[in-house]
């Protein structure tokens, strides 16, 4: 989740799409059309999956991050509900039902992407890879370690910070 989203040419006419100015290089303009264009953001959904003292992290099996043990997580698609889409991206990543039972925060403003951090519980199912993940553990609360994203560890932090106080 760091591609830069940044369009390079207009999608009308093709000609190479410049920043508007040299502060915001999301908002890039044709010269030919006169049309501007902005990049929204994308929008992600993170879930801490919750066990006692323990989290479920997965290694992923497709980019990013190929090979590497990560969160649950997933883009939003247009139009769906956030609560849903974190639900579903469980179920294709584990195989399993989940009830949110949190929203722990949002993260913005170091990548394209928004991400939406919830708790969850397993309510039904059993784990099982799937072909976006290769292999998945439970991990204690004191284990978890450093994870890919650029946002990973502030919410660990906070992830924390909550378990702590609960
Ligand atoms: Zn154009």
């Amino acid at each position: 989740m760091t591609q830069n989203f940044t369009n390079n040419f207009c999608s009308k006419c093709g000609y190479k799409l410049l920043p508007i100015d040299s502060l915001n290089s999301q908002v890039t303009h044709c010269k030919k059309c006169n049309f501007t264009i902005y990049a929204d953001p994308k929008v992600a959904a993170v879930i801490i999956v919750k066990k006692q003292n323990q989290i479920l992290l997965v290694k992923r099996s497709i980019e990013p991050p190929l090979g590497k043990w990560s969160l649950l997580s997933g883009y939003v698609n247009r139009g769906e509900n956030v609560e849903s889409a974190a639900i579903r991206e469980v179920k294709e990543e584990v195989n399993i039902d989940v009830s949110i039972t949190e929203l722990q925060g949002v993260y913005s403003g170091l990548s394209p992407v928004v991400i939406i951090v919830f708790h969850a519980i397993h309510t039904s199912g059993v784990l099982s890879v799937s072909n976006e993940v290769s292999d998945f553990k439970w991990v204690n609360n004191e284990e978890i370690p450093n994870l890919p994203f650029v946002y990973d560890k502030q919410i660990i932090e906070d992830y924390l910070l909550i378990s702590n106080r609960n």
